[in-house]
């Protein structure tokens, strides 16, 4: 990709919940990197039907995003909005696909269970049953059949080459599902996330490491399309002192919380920013632009950031 395009990011987030300390640290860097670049920055609503998803969880999202200092270019995309572009490219991989009716149980039994931060990788099984076998409108998963064609491996302009190929990972992943009662099939987050990064003119990704083993999917699906591959940039993310990904148990680092407790949008950016090694330590900011000129894409620690409680 010629460094003289124009570049453009996004900022993904899924309404599955509040924004916390960790979603903000990846869309700091993304923010960042084109505001600093003269590039485009778009906002994306990753809202396809899930079953974590919150009512009102989006417009929550973009109230905290705003009330931050975030800006972004253009009207904002909802996924839930853009049915017929995922619709076209299933017709387009049909001859590939097949239906799975197979169990997370089934799965698993099938081979052992994976590690934290792996992919629960399907092993094909349901690959060489007749398709006959399931009614017309009966659920089930399209999966895309892998062939040796489909490697997936890449080089994360941040965490470096990943050398895993799409089979070892996900194997033959699945590109939307039938669910039961519904006659519109539901595409998964892997075809949606091509389809727009694609469609959107996306040239940067920049997203949470924990979607590493998730990506030579993509790669492959966009080699299928015939479609130009963004730059990915995955980050480590904020984790517990116990090594774990931030949750609740670790206390609350939503944005919304640390707003009602009185905490200004300058002190919490203060504190990911020098997590990120743009300021030092008790160096702050007061707003968000303050940081244009800190910014240094490769001063980000390659190891998760703990978070240490407070801010
Ligand atoms: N919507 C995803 C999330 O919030 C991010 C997906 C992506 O950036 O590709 O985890
Ligand atoms: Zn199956």
């Amino acid at each position: 990709m010629s460094p003289t395009l124009p570049r453009i990011g996004r900022l993904a987030p899924s309404p599955t919940g509040a924004l916390h300390l960790g979603n903000i640290r990846t869309f700091l860097y993304a923010w960042l990197q084109m505001r600093t670049c003269g590039g485009t920055l778009r906002l994306r609503i990753e809202d396809l039907d899930h079953p974590k998803h919150k009512p009102g969880a989006d417009q929550a999202l973009i109230d905290d995003l705003r009330w931050l200092g975030f800006d972004w270019d253009g009207p904002i995309v909802y996924q839930s909005q853009r049915h017929a572009l995922y619709r076209a490219a299933l017709d387009r991989l049909s001859p590939s696909l097949y239906p799975c009716t197979c169990t997370r149980a089934d799965i698993l039994g099938a081979q052992s269970a994976p590690h934290p931060g792996e992919v629960l990788r399907y092993p094909g099984l349901c690959r060489t049953k007749d398709p006959a076998r399931l009614a017309p409108n009966a659920p089930c998963a399209l999966r895309l059949a892998l062939t040796p064609a489909d490697d997936g491996r890449f080089t994360d302009c941040f965490a470096g080459p990943f050398t895993q190929t799409a089979d070892e990972t996900t194997g033959d992943f699945v590109l939307a599902r039938r669910l039961p009662g519904q006659p519109e099939l539901e595409p998964s987050y892997a075809l949606a996330v091509v389809i727009d990064d694609a469609e959107m003119g996306i040239t940067d990704v920049v997203r949470g490491d924990d979607i590493l083993p998730a990506t030579p999917a993509q790669v492959v699906l966009y080699r299928r399309l015939g479609l130009p591959r963004p730059r990915f940039w995955h980050l480590p993310l904020v984790v517990g002192p116990d090594g774990r990904r931030l949750a609740k148990r670790h206390g609350d680092t939503r944005i919304a919380a640390f707003r009602e407790q009185g905490f200004t949008p300058g002190q919490i950016l203060s504190a990911l920013a020098r997590s990120c090694g743009w300021l030092s330590p008790g160096e702050t900011i007061s707003a968000l632009p303050d940081l244009l000129p800190r910014f240094q894409p490769t001063s980000l620690p390659v190891h998760p950031y703990i978070w240490p409680g407070k801010l």
